[in-house]
């Protein structure tokens, strides 16, 4: 018998997880793993196989989707592996990756192969130097690349672009262009101060700022959510002088306009701890009780479950924080 989706008291259904492969990541963005961030011993992280176990216990419970990110989720030694693993163990779990793309040359072919047809990568400047400056590492173009051979490969891509004022705003036009041009989605994320990055308000570039210069270069439509597949993004339509754009524009305001009312997500880190809202640092460890031989998975379920039912809601968590930050930890330690 298929047991009951999982809920939360607010009647808000989950059916989406996020998995961090590992808190390592071989960028530097200067928004995320400030000061190169400490990383965990190799004990603590989940092997690949209690991965998977994690996998297989969330579609018993009705997850439908799981993202793997990180970190960056390639750099993480044998990752094919535990996608062949889920592909072979989980059948059916729509699973989808978050990269930062420079580890991508080679792997779309396998990636629809294993039936992983969708993919989001993190490219927050068209510009060489700006790549560089705010990753701290020359490979724009490796990344460029990956996204047409993604595309080549059949792949949908979700290009996401942290939205930093005077770092690449003067970018829109280009990535207008490029979203043009591409049959893509481009997402805008509004910054989050979290970890040790500090709320600098001189960089916050709001969702409305970007919709609203956007809206002067070309025509926006927007696009209803439900039938969009958009998750948390608002999405438009773009038609330009030359006729309809291939891709689309999208913005997610986490700060500026909260989607908690309908999140349906859960977090897992890559130590196996579970968080319900990416704004409460309130995390369910589960590995020691899925190592345990006391405990185990129906004890592990029985957490997800409990935790889920408190799903907070995370706009009221930051209405009531003191202090600059949203989170404690950096996105690369909880995945992102
Ligand atoms: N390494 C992969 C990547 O680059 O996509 C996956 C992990 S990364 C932490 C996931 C996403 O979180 C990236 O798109 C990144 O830009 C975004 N991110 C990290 N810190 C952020 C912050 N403080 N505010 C908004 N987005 C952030």
């Amino acid at each position: 018998m298929t047991p009951p989706p999982i809920t939360d008291d607010l009647g808000r259904t989950v059916n989406y997880m996020r998995l961090s492969v590992t808190d390592r990541c071989n960028l530097r963005c200067s928004y995320c793993r400030v000061g190169g961030g400490p990383v965990l011993p190799h004990k603590d992280i989940m092997r690949y196989e209690e991965m998977v176990e994690l996998a297989k216990l969330a579609q018993s419970l009705n997850i439908a989707k799981l993202r793997l990110t990180g970190g960056e989720p390639f750099a993480r030694p044998g990752f094919p592996k535990l996608l062949e693993m889920l592909a072979q163990s989980c059948p059916g779990l729509d699973v989808r990756i978050t990269t930062n793309g420079t580890l991508l040359k080679g792997m779309p072919r396998l990636l629809m192969e294993l039936g992983i047809t969708r993919i989001n990568i993190s490219l927050d400047s068209l510009n060489p130097d700006t790549f560089k400056d705010i990753t701290g590492h020359d490979l724009f173009h490796t990344v460029r690349a990956a996204v047409d051979e993604c595309l080549e490969h059949g792949l949908k891509v979700k290009l996401n672009v942290v939205a930093l004022k005077g770092v690449n705003d003067s970018e829109l036009p280009a990535f207008l262009d490029l979203a043009m041009a591409q049959p893509l989605d481009l997402r805008f994320i509004e910054f989050m101060p979290m970890g040790q990055s500090q709320r600098q308000d001189e960089q916050y570039w709001s969702s409305d700022q970007i919709v609203a210069s956007a809206g002067k270069l070309v025509d926006l439509t927007p696009i209803d959510r439900k039938s969009a597949d958009s998750g948390p993004a608002q999405l438009f339509s773009l038609t330009g002088p030359q006729g309809p754009g291939k891709g689309r524009l999208g913005v997610i305001s986490p700060l500026s306009h909260h989607f908690c009312s309908t999140c349906n997500r859960l977090r897992i880190t890559s130590s196996g701890r579970l968080r319900t809202c990416l704004f409460s640092d309130r995390e369910y460890r589960l590995l020691p009780l899925l190592r345990s031989p006391q405990h185990g998975p129906e004890t592990v379920l029985r957490v997800i479950r409990l935790a889920t039912q408190k799903k907070p809601l995370g706009y009221q968590l930051l209405r009531d924080k003191i202090g600059p930050r949203v989170c404690a930890k950096a996105m690369s330690a909880i995945g992102g």
